[in-house]
């Protein structure tokens, strides 16, 4: 499955890393950074076998933009 998460809306609330610290961190900039993820087209991707925390860390990211694709 494909993670999707659109960084520069991020407003770094720091939700994500609370409930998935596997993958999302804090970055330098204060704002989450999705780990090992590539950048396209302003946009982090990442291709995971198993989603696991992400999808609560999806639910409650205010911002609404950590999204779950196929
Ligand atoms: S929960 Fe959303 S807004 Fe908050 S730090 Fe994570 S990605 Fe950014």
């Amino acid at each position: 499955m494909k993670i999707k998460h659109f960084r520069s809306k991020c407003i770094g609330c720091r939700s994500c890393e609370a409930v998935c610290p596997k993958f999302f961190e804090i970055g330098q900039d204060g704002m989450a950074v999705l780990k090992g993820a590539r950048e396209k087209d302003g946009c982090f991707e990442l291709e995971v076998e198993d989603i696991d925390c992400v999808k609560e860390a999806s639910q409650v990211c205010p911002v609404q933009i950590i999204v779950i694709g196929e």
